[in-house]
């Protein structure tokens, strides 16, 4: 097919051991997951889970063992960090019942839902959507995906955030309100889900500011690390 300009280029994230890339067709991200951190943004932590999205091309991969460059963004002087299991669809559906979801998904990697909260608290109070505060470029940095059948204890694993070495977040996958099978459900009935799609399945409590220069390592036990470093 012939185009009137250069066709967008997929974006892609890196494989665990493999030189083939997983192509990104969506990012779907679920908020206030984990209770306490709920609690931390005003809420109850006992509400039905909620999404929104980020752009495809708002991922930012990072290799194995390299460090990611994340430009500090625009506009924001309250850049946070949130630390996320993503979970990688490699099957599409919907109305996906919880206890058939996890046959979906491909694969799990480390991901940071970075978000201009000044932006995102503002477009809260004003009752208007938060896509400036969690829409932005390279807001999705992404460490390598690891196929599920190899991470077999990914759902009672450790989530952990250090910045410059200091831990700012830890907590276990088992203490999300919303299960990644349960997410699975819930999205798939309000979209149709399809192999490329990424779900940031929400932080735990200890979200925090970085600033430029800051050195950033996710891990969640079993995955590849993801390290980041903000840049000017
Ligand atoms: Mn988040």
């Amino acid at each position: 097919m012939n185009h009137v300009i250069a066709p967008p280029t997929t974006p892609s994230i890196a494989v665990h051991g493999k030189s083939e890339r997983f192509p990104v067709r969506r990012i779907y991200c679920v908020g206030r997951n984990y209770a306490e951190h709920a609690i931390e943004m005003g809420g109850t932590g006992r509400e039905a889970p909620f999404f929104f999205m980020k752009p495809a091309d708002a991922v930012l991969p990072v290799e194995a063992g390299a460090i990611g460059a994340m430009p500090y963004p625009s506009l924001t002087k309250n850049l946070h960090h949130e630390v996320e299991l993503v979970v990688a669809i490699g099957q599409g559906g919907r109305d996906i019942p919880a206890a058939e979801a996890l046959r979906h998904v491909w694969g799990y990697a480390v991901g940071l839902d970075m978000t201009r909260r000044d932006l995102q608290n503002d477009m809260k109070k004003a009752g208007r959507p938060w896509d400036i505060g969690k829409g932005f470029e390279a807001s999705a940095p992404i460490g390598p995906l690891t196929p599920a059948a190899q991470v077999p204890g990914i759902h009672r694993a450790p989530i952990v955030l250090d910045v410059n070495g200091t831990v700012r977040q830890v907590s276990h996958i088992d203490r999300m309100i919303w299960s990644v099978a349960e997410i699975i459900e819930h999205l798939s009935a309000a979209w149709t889900l399809a192999p490329g799609d990424l779900i940031y399945t929400g932080t735990p409590e200890g979200v925090a500011a970085v600033v430029a220069g800051d050195l950033l390592e996710a891990r969640v036990e079993g995955l590849e690390p993801l390290r980041v470093r903000i840049t000017d």
